[in-house]
């Protein structure tokens, strides 16, 4: 199993079932990096430990990516409004990401989506600025985007989109970004980490600190779902705890400054033939001229976001009905025929931001004017916490973490292991060694069917096809329109460590966001799937489905009219 750099781990399952044994395999003995947060910092950060030859271990209190991870925009981009910034540094540093993701690391989960950016009479800057701008783009791009931007004439632009606001309309800007799944990113990193020798274990909170000599040494975990305690060495510990990073640093420290200004940003899905979209749109708010994206996923829409300041705990942030409002009045007026209004929200889903607190510009002003940089913070205790960072940027934001853990483990360790130089950027993640729905697979598929596990799986689907043999039915259908297979769900509980039915409807498949019940019309059956997979008794069937359904009643409770 272990094929990288990183130290022999025994063979274990990425499943729920193996985690005690995961659990005691990071106790046995110390760990060089203990990674708190298996958000897409976190699984960067274990991914690059692992393949320099560290001893990892990575925890994350609830599901990996349940955090920030799979609640962003899931745009892999060079961040196009960042100009406006003036962050040259960070588009070109993201450009840079974003082509290797798309060309070497994640072919299969980073796709390139083409955008048109719609410029009115109205708007503070005019079609020539915004190509000024795109060009800029493409420039720091190193012209290595998947094309060049086009400049779009009025007519052209509402060919390419009919139901586009034509009032006042000047043209518009073409260009490219890409899309992915965030939270199959996030699983897939971790994956990659796993598959590499990392140790990874989900619903596991990082209690409490031990110091020897004022540093750390030890950290007590508790394994939410046996609610046990245990204590693990590790030489470095990284808080990479995106909106709970300060939560983490006063377990460490009482007194411990803020290092993360957290600001909200809500998303809504809205069916797509109502929106009447056909591509990629950027769309400015009427009240505010704030810029957010349409984005097209399959049947549906995505649409946002909001960005407000958060001051709440980060375990109960939600989509409030002003932040539905806000998005709502945006898309009707950028396509006035869509009308749409709180009844037609299919879900929606709020996300925290942990943007980095210092500095005059991040603590001051409007969220949306807060630089997107990272920064990296060694506490006293030698407790390494990230604040800021991006989706896209998280492998380059890793190197650097990673390269700032090896030099606390021989500043303060003495450790004089020479340890391989990075090969993250080289090394294509688990399922992209065969992109494209060209593997022939076992089982007989329908076309969609296998673009579909192939868009997902990359070429892991080859070793994942067992798992749909045997009954005909694990082929079919789970929820459409979502294109989520039933068998997938087996997939989820028996190799991507998927622990209650949360975990597989709204992060592993896509039925908890596109599908109009949020899935509660299929959790019986999904309840009925993971149980088969994992051995569940009916007490804890019953328990499963409950909580699902509480999960999604509570979810919509903030924005759903009454
Ligand atoms: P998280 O994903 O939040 O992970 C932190 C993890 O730490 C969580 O899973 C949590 O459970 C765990 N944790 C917390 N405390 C503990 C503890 N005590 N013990 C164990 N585990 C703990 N970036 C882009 O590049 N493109 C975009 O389109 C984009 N859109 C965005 C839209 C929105 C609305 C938002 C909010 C962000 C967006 N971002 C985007 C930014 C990006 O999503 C975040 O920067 C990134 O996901 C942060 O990841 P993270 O790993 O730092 O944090």
């Amino acid at each position: 199993m272990t094929s990288g750099a990183g130290p022999a781990r025994p063979q274990l399952e990425f499943s729920s079932r193996s985690r005690s044994s995961i659990l005691a395999e990071i106790a046995r003995a110390p760990l060089d990096l203990l990674v708190i947060g298996g958000g897409i910092n976190g699984a960067g950060i274990a991914r690059e430990a692992i393949l320099r030859g560290l001893r990892v271990g990575l925890v994350d209190k609830g599901d990996f990516a349940s955090g920030t991870s799979s609640r962003s925009s899931r745009l892999i981009h060079g961040g196009f409004r960042y100009l406006e910034l003036g962050d040259l540094r960070l588009v070109f540093s993201a450009c840079q990401e974003r082509d290797l993701l798309r060309r070497r690391l994640a072919p299969h989960l980073v796709r390139p989506v083409p955008f048109l950016f719609p410029v009115y009479h109205s708007d503070r800057r005019g079609l020539a600025a915004v190509i000024v701008g795109l060009w800029l783009y493409d420039l720091l791009a190193a012209f290595r985007n998947i094309k060049r931007h086009k400049r779009l004439s009025r007519l052209a632009t509402l060919e390419l989109e009919p139901k586009l606001r034509a009032e006042g309309l000047q043209g518009a800007g073409y260009y490219y970004d890409c899309w992915t799944d965030d939270a199959r990113l996030t699983l897939e990193t971790l994956l990659s980490a796993w598959s590499e020798g990392a140790l990874v274990c989900n619903y596991v909170v990082v209690s409490g600190f031990h110091r020897r000599g004022g540093r750390i040494d030890r950290v007590t975990l508790r394994d939410v779902v046996r609610d046990e305690l245990l204590e693990v060495q590790a030489r470095v510990v990284v808080n990479a705890a995106g909106p709970w990073v300060d939560t983490v640093r006063t377990l460490d420290d009482p007194n411990a400054m803020p290092v993360v200004r957290r600001t909200k940003g809500v998303h809504a899905v809205l069916p797509r033939n109502r929106v009447g979209n056909h591509g990629a749109v950027v769309v400015r708010s009427p009240s505010d001229g704030r810029v957010m994206f349409v984005i097209p996923w399959g049947d549906q829409t995505l649409v946002g976001t909001t960005d407000t300041d958060y001051d709440g705990s980060p375990d109960t942030v939600r989509a409030e009905r002003a932040d539905i409002d806000y998005l709502l009045d945006a898309v009707n007026h950028c396509f006035p025929e869509a009308r749409l209004d709180v009844d037609d929200v299919v879900s929606a889903y709020a996300g925290l931001r942990p943007l980095v607190a210092s500095g005059a510009r991040a603590n001051a002003g409007e969220p949306s004017m807060a630089s997107r940089e990272e920064a990296i913070i060694v506490s006293p205790s030698g407790l390494i916490s990230l604040a800021g960072g991006k989706l896209t940027t998280y492998r380059r934001i890793a190197v650097s973490v990673v390269e700032k853990v090896i030099s606390e483990l021989r500043r303060r360790e003495g450790d004089r292991r020479r340890f391989p130089r990075s090969r993250s950027n080289a090394k294509p993640l688990l399922g992209a060694k065969v992109t494209g729905s060209t593997q022939r697979l076992a089982v007989p598929l329908a076309a969609s069917d296998q673009e579909h596990l192939t868009g997902r799986y990359g070429s892991r689907i080859a070793d994942l096809m067992g798992l749909l043999e045997g009954r005909q039915t694990l082929r079919e259908p789970l929820a459409p329109p979502a294109a989520d297979l039933r068998g997938e769900v087996r997939i989820a509980a028996k190799t991507e460590m998927a622990v209650c039915v949360e975990d597989v409807l709204r992060r592993r498949l896509h039925v908890g966001l596109k599908n109009p019940s949020q899935g509660v019309d299929v959790v019986a059956d999904v309840v009925g799937l993971m149980g088969e997979a994992l051995g569940w008794d009916d007490d804890r069937r019953k328990a499963e489905e409950a909580a699902y359904r509480s999960e999604v009643v509570e979810e919509r409770r903030g924005w759903e009219r009454r």
